[in-house]
């Protein structure tokens, strides 16, 4: 599950596959029983006209959804777009990336998973219930500074890690 961006792009390479949600280790939280989910991956990449490295495409997870509220698990398919430019940390040239998201790598192989885990992360709601009455039903137990407490200490720190990689 190695590719090196800049040669898939410049032979306009598209990378299809299945992967177990278990290989996504800042995933692994999200999900109960990740080993049971999976992570449909369709991605074409290309060099644009203004030559940059690009990865377009769409992800779908199915599997058991922790909701981050309530703490219990949906059943949940997720499908996420991704369009963003890929740019090697070694290229000193100014690349003009404009209103595209941006994924900063080394020059050379990479895991796929490591160019998607980012845009999952951020992909996945935090409230898996869709509706209010799902998610209060099973937090009736729970007091309302309890679960009040637990929205205000795990988004923080959950986001956190998402700016400092975003940052990085
Ligand atoms: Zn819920």
């Amino acid at each position: 599950m190695l590719i090196t961006p800049h040669l898939q792009a410049r032979a306009e390479r598209s990378w299809t596959g299945s992967i177990a949600l278990s290989e996504f280790t800042r995933l692994q939280s999200e999900f109960q029983q990740p080993e049971k989910a999976k992570v449909d991956v369709s991605l074409d990449f290309f060099m644009d006209d203004e030559r940059r490295i690009r990865m377009k495409g769409g992800i779908k997870v199915d599997g058991d959804l922790v909701c981050q509220r309530c703490l219990n698990s949906l059943k949940t398919t997720l499908e996420i777009e991704i369009d963003v430019c890929i740019l090697y940390t070694s290229v000193r040239k100014r690349i003009d990336t404009g209103d595209l998201d941006v994924i900063e790598c080394e020059k050379g192989p990479i895991h796929i998973v490591n160019l998607i885990e980012d845009d999952l992360l951020l992909g996945i709601p935090w409230k898996a219930c869709t509706t209010d009455a799902e998610c209060l039903e099973d937090t009736k137990n729970i007091s309302e500074f309890q679960s009040e407490s637990k929205v205000g200490i795990t988004r923080p720190f959950k986001d956190l890690g998402k700016l400092l990689l975003k940052g990085k």
